[in-house]
């Protein structure tokens, strides 16, 4: 993890970096985390890593999470025998 941030700044060493998730700057090191674009914790490609802030990560993980269990349970839904509806 901490490696896609070395790899970023790296890259991209002066502040503001601009939030991927809502285009606002991120004005410090301490308030930058760095998404994997495509979610894969080790890809750490550059074209891979975008700054992003704290809490719109969080949020955006949470969400992401939250799609994933619905999608889980649709799925599980319809793979359940019609009697046991
Ligand atoms: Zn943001
Ligand atoms: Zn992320």
């Amino acid at each position: 993890m901490a490696k896609g941030r070395e790899v970023f700044l790296a890259a991209n060493p002066d502040w503001p970096w601009t939030c991927f998730f809502c285009g606002e700057e991120v004005w410090s090191r301490e308030d930058l985390q760095v998404h994997h674009m495509d979610e894969i914790d080790f890809h750490n490609d550059i074209g891979n890593l975008f700054a992003v802030h704290p809490g719109c990560h969080k949020k955006w993980h949470a969400a992401l999470k939250r799609i994933r269990l619905k999608a889980f349970r649709a799925r599980a839904a319809l793979e359940l025998p019609e009697t046991a509806l």
